[in-house]
């Protein structure tokens, strides 16, 4: 049985968030039985990219400093990381932890302080489902043992990203990219974040659900009010409470059905112990998914006599709103395929080159990306 956590909060105030992620671990049987002092623990945050904590895009500073402080008070030594989307050096993550407020979390007399180390280190494995060699940061190889400490938010490829999906930050910026363009089917791509997830092997998750985003996710929607803590020994388990919680059917979410075809996750989701509240304590929400969430790229489920030029106008697409484009390539570089150029108007799209991974929405800093999709089509042909 997995125990997954449910507490309330309402606010990002450090004693408040303290005291209820203290609630969280004893709900789980307290720090002792996951950590001994003195060990290094990885505090594996999401930080896509330079956003306020405001924005609702990284999990907030609030929420990393308290859990950092419990865990020092406890006597681990605790690093703070990710590695964010685009280049992982140390001038970009200065910039990063600039932006998303984590300049307070760093206290020297408290063993507590940033990832500085940008080394990354290939590892080979033979027991995963998909993976057989990656590379991951040197900091997760480093340490005795990772957290995941996510963003409740909802994602245009993969319609909600949380406790797994954060875990994709183990590996370097660059070959995230790879990974995309590599294994650019929905399937092969969520079972792909799973097995990053059990490589990292959290062996907790803590999820920031006070402010979380719906819409346009994971960078591009709007932050609603959640008002919970999520807190697991299993990050996949932690995930299905979570979609619960704001009312995403789980089995919508691409890597919770890889977990259930994988037996990582009973298929009656029987095989969690909820602790502390349960979902019934809080108000039904209703989160607004992506437009085109986990059904992106639909070329296999077409009768295969319609023509590239159907297909190309069916799939979901990026497209560009030139009004909020400042042209600064951050989309050209994130694209794995190369499928778009920048002329005098702004960026264009070659749709024969794009694999529908949405990276260039995900990491426009300027929400000037937007996924659409035929709706008229889409309905004839029952998507
Ligand atoms: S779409 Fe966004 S990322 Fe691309 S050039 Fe314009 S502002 Fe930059
Ligand atoms: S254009 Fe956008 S969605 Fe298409 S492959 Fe490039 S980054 Fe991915």
């Amino acid at each position: 049985m997995a125990k997954v956590s449910l507490q309330k909060c309402d606010e990002y105030n450090i004693n408040t968030v303290k005291k209820v992620l203290v609630k969280s671990i004893e709900d789980l049987g307290g720090l002792e039985k996951y950590i001994s002092p003195g060990e290094k623990v990885l505090l594996k945050a999401n930080l896509l990219m330079k956003k306020t904590p405001e924005e609702a895009t990284t999990t907030h500073p609030i929420f990393v400093k308290a859990l950092a402080e419990i865990l020092s008070e406890f006597g681990a030594v605790v690093i703070v990381g990710d590695s964010p989307g685009g280049p992982f050096n140390e001038k970009a993550l200065r910039g990063i932890y600039k932006s998303c407020g984590y300049d307070i979390i760093p206290d020297k007399e408290k063993n507590i302080s940033l990832n500085y180390n940008t080394n990354q280190v290939t590892i080979h494995r033979d027991d995963l489902f998909l993976l057989r060699r990656m590379e991951v940061i040197e900091i997760l190889e480093e340490v005795d043992k990772v957290i995941s400490v996510s963003k409740l938010k909802t994602h245009g490829m993969t319609v909600y990203t949380g406790a797994v999906k954060n875990m994709f930050g183990t590996i370097p910026g660059i070959f995230k990219a790879e990974y995309h363009l590599k294994m650019s089917k929905i399937e092969d791509f969520t079972n792909m974040l799973v097995d990053v997830c059990q490589n990292a092997k959290p062996i907790l998750s803590f999820m920031d659900a006070i402010v979380g985003m719906e819409g346009a996710g994971p960078s591009a929607g709007e932050p609603i009010k959640i008002g919970a803590v999520l807190a697991s020994d299993s990050p996949y388990h932690l995930d299905v409470v979570a979609t619960k919680l704001v009312g995403i059917n789980p089995i919508e979410v691409p890597t919770i059905e890889r977990c259930i075809e994988r037996s990582i996750i009973e298929k009656n989701y029987s095989d969690i112990e909820m602790k502390g509240l349960c979902l019934t304590d809080f108000p039904k929400m209703s989160i607004r998914k992506p437009r085109v969430g986990g059904v992106a790229r639909i070329d296999d489920k077409l009768p295969p006599f319609l023509s590239k030029f159907i297909i190309n106008l069916v799939n979901a697409k990026p497209i560009f709103d030139y009004d909020k484009c400042v042209k600064c390539g951050d989309c050209v570089r994130a694209c794995p395929t190369n499928a778009i150029v920048i002329d005098d108007k702004g960026p264009k799209v070659d749709y024969d080159k794009c694999i529908r991974c949405f990276c260039c929405q995900e990491l426009c800093p300027h929400k000037a990306v937007e996924i659409h999709r035929n709706p008229i089509l889409a309905r004839l042909l029952k998507l």
